[in-house]
């Protein structure tokens, strides 16, 4: 895989788990809202960190961390995925990818293998092509979105489902039209966008919904997920 960086440690990136972070370059997506233009854009990709040289910071940490993020990118992307999976498994490491679902096929792979604990998978806008397409800047195949979510809805691994909420792009019956469109979920987290250092400059003016707004979509949908989370810059509830 290209690794872009690495981050040591995290709190928040693996639930219940001290974990690192490993980015992978490349991806087909374009999301106008990216913060990770430097794994997404190939001018703008840095050195790749050597195989071993990550497996070398892994075998230091192994008493240090629970886990280890596979994200991007978008990792499913790289045909050595399910390789890497299994030698930090060996490691003795907890595994979480994090994904767009563009890749089914992979995913289920990577599940039946038993070669993960947790997936986390962005659902960027309700599974119709002129909404999806606005958000990612490509016309991705939203049968596999599909095939992807239904795998986590009817799969072994923990999951969550994953919408980052920006004003001038998510109407509140959009995230209705999401919300039905990932019934039976365990978990989804909604995200507050971030106005800065975006893939597309033009979305730096974009906004974050209200928390007044954000409060009362809580409330509306309260009852629909055993496990409706709302991320703020930096903190969760
Ligand atoms: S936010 Fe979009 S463009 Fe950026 S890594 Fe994720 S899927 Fe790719």
């Amino acid at each position: 895989m290209r690794i872009g960086g690495i981050q040591k440690y995290s709190t928040i990136d693996f639930p219940k788990k001290l974990a690192c972070v490993l980015f992978t370059q490349g991806c087909h997506f374009r999301c106008g809202f990216c913060h990770n233009a430097e794994l997404v854009e190939p001018k703008q990709f840095g050195n790749c960190l050597a195989e071993e040289e990550v497996f070398t910071f892994l075998e230091k940490r192994r008493k240090a961390l629970d886990g280890v993020v596979i994200s991007g990118g978008e990792p499913t992307l790289h045909p050595d995925l399910e390789t890497w999976l299994r030698r930090i498994r060996d490691l003795g490491f907890a595994t979480k990818l994090d994904t767009n679902g563009i890749h089914p096929n992979v995913l289920q792979s990577l599940i039946q293998g038993e070669l993960l604990d947790f997936v986390a998978m962005d659902i960027k806008h309700c599974l119709q092509a002129s909404y999806y397409d606005s958000i990612s800047g490509i016309s991705p195949n939203l049968e596999s979105i599909q095939e992807s979510v239904q795998t986590l809805l009817s799969g072994s691994v923990d999951y969550e489902f994953r919408t980052t909420l920006i004003s001038e792009i998510h109407r509140r019956e959009d995230m209705l039209a999401i919300a039905a469109s990932l019934r039976g979920a365990r978990q989804w987290t909604i995200q507050s966008f971030r106005p800065q250092k975006t893939l597309n400059p033009q979305w730096q003016n974009f906004r974050p919904w209200s928390a007044e707004a954000i409060g009362s979509l809580r409330t509306e949908l309260a009852e629909k997920f055993p496990e409706l989370r709302i991320r703020y810059l930096g903190f969760s509830s």
